[in-house]
């Protein structure tokens, strides 16, 4: 194997530390994101850490696609200071609107766009939609291989893979060939920090914005047009309470308490 191809998902979500502000359009059911800062999704920065420490074994090239509006560029910047040696993000305004279906299509379309690549790496789930759909979708797109929720990952010079993949009581090993798209889960590593020459290396490094047309994707099979899924409506819970004190002896008590239940429908 002659070094490895790498592209790494990332997603630009909103600030943690802003999710007061966070709001949805009441008549899309949509976040609104204008005027939240984001930061890089978290379990992204271990995806790019996985693709990172795979290069220094085995050689190679590391290139970060996201699909987000002009402004996530700043967001997308950490990921070269870190690391990364390249950038595409994938804008356009016909994007907007996507359900998971529709991203994973603008996303296959730019892992196809970069041409060979061996590995595509995604975070398990993102942090604010958080559907852990679009990595295994990607992977439909593409026609190859994937996995989700990858703890450990071990890639051999022939290019086996084997992983370990995070089960409800336990985990699964499984044994693949490359090209392979994994969904890496936040316990495989720890995100290396962006260090001063990483940040000022990062500003050298390539930027590229790709749009609908330079992707060949039908209009129709993007955006809000080509997302089969539609938030339903949205309304805020009313959260009523009522109380009532009774006072009396402890047997006579538990026999109102039990009358109580029963007229109430919570005991039959
Ligand atoms: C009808 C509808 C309309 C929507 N409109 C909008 C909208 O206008 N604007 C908007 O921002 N969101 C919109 N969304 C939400 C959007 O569909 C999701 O943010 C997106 O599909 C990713 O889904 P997720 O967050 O559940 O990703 P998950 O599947 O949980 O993410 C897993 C991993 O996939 C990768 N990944 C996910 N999304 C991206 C991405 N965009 N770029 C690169 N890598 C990614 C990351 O590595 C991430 O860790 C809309 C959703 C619906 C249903």
């Amino acid at each position: 194997m002659k070094g490895l191809n790498i592209s790494v998902l990332v997603k630009p979500v909103p600030d943690p530390g802003c999710y007061e502000s966070i709001q949805i359009d009441p008549q899309t059911g949509i976040l609104v994101r204008e005027g939240l800062p984001n930061i890089l999704n978290p379990a992204d920065k271990h995806a790019l850490e996985a693709a990172l420490q795979l290069v220094e074994q085995h050689s190679g090239r590391v290139v970060m696609v996201s699909m987000a509006p002009p402004n996530a560029l700043e967001t997308v910047k950490e990921g070269l200071a870190m690391g990364a040696d390249e950038a595409w993000l994938l804008s356009d305004r016909a994007f907007a609107g996507a359900d998971t279906l529709a991203t994973s299509r603008v996303l296959a379309a730019g892992i196809k766009k970069l041409g060979l690549c061996d590995l595509v790496l995604a975070g398990s789930e993102s942090a604010d939609g958080g559907t852990a759909h679009v990595p295994s979708q990607v992977g439909e797109i593409l026609g190859i291989s994937h996995l989700t929720n990858v703890t450990w990952l071990n890639i051999d010079t022939d290019a086996n893979v084997r992983a370990r993949m995070k089960m409800e009581n336990g985990y699964i090993e499984v044994e693949g060939a490359l090209p392979m798209v994994i969904g890496v889960s936040r316990g495989m590593n720890v995100p290396r920090y962006t260090s001063l020459p990483g940040i000022l290396a990062a500003q050298d490094k390539p930027v590229k914005v790709l749009g609908l047309n330079n992707l060949g994707l039908d209009p129709g099979s993007v955006g809000l047009a080509g997302s089969p899924t539609q938030p339903g409506k949205l309304s805020r819970p009313e959260l009523k309470r009522q109380g009532e004190r009774l006072e009396g002896e402890p047997a006579e008590l538990a026999k109102r308490i039990v009358a109580i239940m029963r007229s109430s429908g919570v005991l039959s």
